[in-house]
């Protein structure tokens, strides 16, 4: 095919060897978005070498100076931000009020790191004995590679690249196969903004397990930072384990949402709603995956949330006023339509939506009604596994001590969120709680100058944060004799 996308290698727009290209799909109608080059082991020894070339020069620069072309990065992607929107929401499907926010969000990362690599400062440590000095420098890894999802497009690619050049990192980041033209896009940005070639390979490819063979176990690779389910970072981890690899993981999430009965039950629905529909319609690793309601407050909450989810617009992403876009593919959607239905036989009750959305706008899109499911019990699948997609499970419980023993029942530990007026309760409620991210009254999520990551199953390291930026760095110690 000769209108393929090329991918980015070395400063460099190339096709992959013998011309080899795969489709992006518009899940919102089953359009061909573009063909995108298909990258094999050629390309993937290419876009190492290029960033193991790249990284002494880079890393060389002073922090300031990488600053100022993050710096220059955040101002043009700010400039084309619509632009990238359209893209995100071609490709991913989420409605563009959404996509436009998620691309405001994701260049600030390249703001704050920008900053954070000015104050990449070591330590001098007193000596125990006279005659010696110490000396703690953190200096950049080497070259990274990065493995992005799809539900994020933007943000999960500047979350990693942002602290990573920043450090003085180089980087070859293979986004995820559904979503590799916002990727490309940030490329263009990088290179009109003056990164040098090599620093930043984007190598677009549908080959996971080739990707996983040669590129994460490539021995110039020095770091992987991989953002995905929890099954794909056990299988990376494993591969991993014969070099030593420095690992940083964002993983899959089970995330429980807490409404006491002393909440504020007007922002206890608004945040619950958002929380569980209007993150990519459910496809976010901190969306909401069981609310739990306190009994006393079951009869006013419950309607309330119902009524809520009935007027939720469920739309293709470019039609105005749209709320929840399509699911990314059929694979999804039957996932989640599954455990619906999973969830019914068990005894829930399904008292809106759960259903396919096929006509009309919906026609050739992966449309599906938001769900609310009551009398969810604990041990549904619909309650353990990470549902990814709109479908609201509620549960009920009668005391404090019980939520937080069953909120923390799982393997994941990304996000919880819980409401309650009750200070005291904030304070205890919010210390339990065994995951990375906890809101409190909040429903919002991470923001840049936080540490975000995982509990347990849910990943491993920080991004965002301070946290960061040490996630690519490794600390030196100089022993300095005198005498
Ligand atoms: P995924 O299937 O694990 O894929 C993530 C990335 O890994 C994609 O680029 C994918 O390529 C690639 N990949 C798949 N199999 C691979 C293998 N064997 N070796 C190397 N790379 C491989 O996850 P997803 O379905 O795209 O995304 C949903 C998951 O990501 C959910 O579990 C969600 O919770 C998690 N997530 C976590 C966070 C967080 O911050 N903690 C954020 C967003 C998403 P292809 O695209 O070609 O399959
Ligand atoms: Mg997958």
């Amino acid at each position: 095919m000769t209108d393929a996308k090329p991918m980015f290698i070395n400063g460099e727009w190339v096709l992959a060897e013998g011309g080899a290209t795969f489709d992006v799909i518009n899940p919102a109608d089953q359009s061909t978005v573009a063909s995108v080059a298909n990258g094999a082991a050629p390309e993937i020894e290419r876009a190492v070498q290029a960033a193991h070339a790249a990284f002494r020069e880079w890393s060389l620069l002073a922090p300031k100076d990488r600053g100022r072309i993050l710096l220059a990065i955040q101002e043009l992607m700010e400039e084309r931000r619509d632009e990238l929107a359209r893209i995100v929401t071609l490709e991913n499907g989420k409605p563009y009020e959404e996509a436009k926010k998620e691309v405001q969000f994701s260049l600030g990362y390249f703001g704050w790191f920008a900053e954070e690599a000015r104050r990449m400062s070591g330590e001098w440590v007193a000596s125990p004995q006279p005659g010696k000095r110490y000396w703690v420098l953190h200096q950049p890894i080497g070259p990274v590679a990065a493995v992005t999802p799809w539900n994020f497009p933007s943000t999960m690619v500047t979350r990693k690249i942002a602290p990573a050049l920043a450090a003085g990192c180089s980087v070859v980041l293979k986004p995820a196969s559904a979503t590799p033209l916002t990727a490309l896009a940030i490329a263009d940005i990088t290179q009109a903004a003056g990164l040098p070639p090599g620093v930043f390979n984007v190598l677009t490819t549908n080959r996971s397990r080739l990707v996983g063979n040669e590129l994460l176990t490539h021995p110039l690779i020095r770091k992987i930072g991989f953002t995905g389910s929890t099954d794909v970072g056990k299988g990376i981890m494993e591969a991993a384990a014969r070099q030593i690899k420095r690992l940083s993981f964002e993983l899959g999430g089970n995330a429980p949402f807490i409404v006491f009965d002393d909440a504020d039950l007007k922002s206890a629905v608004e945040g619950s709603v958002a929380m569980k529909f209007l993150r990519v319609g459910g496809q976010s690793c901190i969306c909401a995956n069981r609310i739990y309601v306190q009994r006393g407050v079951a009869d006013r909450f419950l309607p309330a949330f119902v009524e809520a989810v009935k007027k939720l617009k469920v739309a293709p992403g470019f039609q105005p006023g749209a709320q929840i876009g399509p699911l990314i593919n059929e694979e999804t959607r039957a996932k989640v339509h599954g455990l619906v239905q999973d969830a019914v036989a068990r005894g829930a009750r399904l008292v809106t939506g759960g259903h396919y959305l096929t006509e009309g706008a919906y026609k050739n899109g992966f449309f599906y009604a938001p769900a609310v499911l009551l009398d969810v019990t604990d041990d549904m699948p619909i309650a353990q596994e990470e549902i990814f997609g709109p479908a609201a499970p509620l549960l009920l419980f009668d005391t404090e001590e019980e939520v937080i023993r069953r909120a923390n029942a799982t393997k994941f530990g990304l996000a919880a969120y819980f409401y309650t007026k009750d200070m005291t309760r904030l304070m205890r409620v919010a210390e339990q709680l065994e995951y990375g991210l906890v809101g409190a009254n909040d429903a919002t999520g991470y923001t840049h100058e936080i540490p975000f990551g995982g509990f347990k199953e849910s990943g491993l390291g920080r991004e965002g944060g301070h946290e960061g930026i040490e996630e690519y760095t490794e600390v030196k110690s100089v022993v300095i004799n005198l005498t």
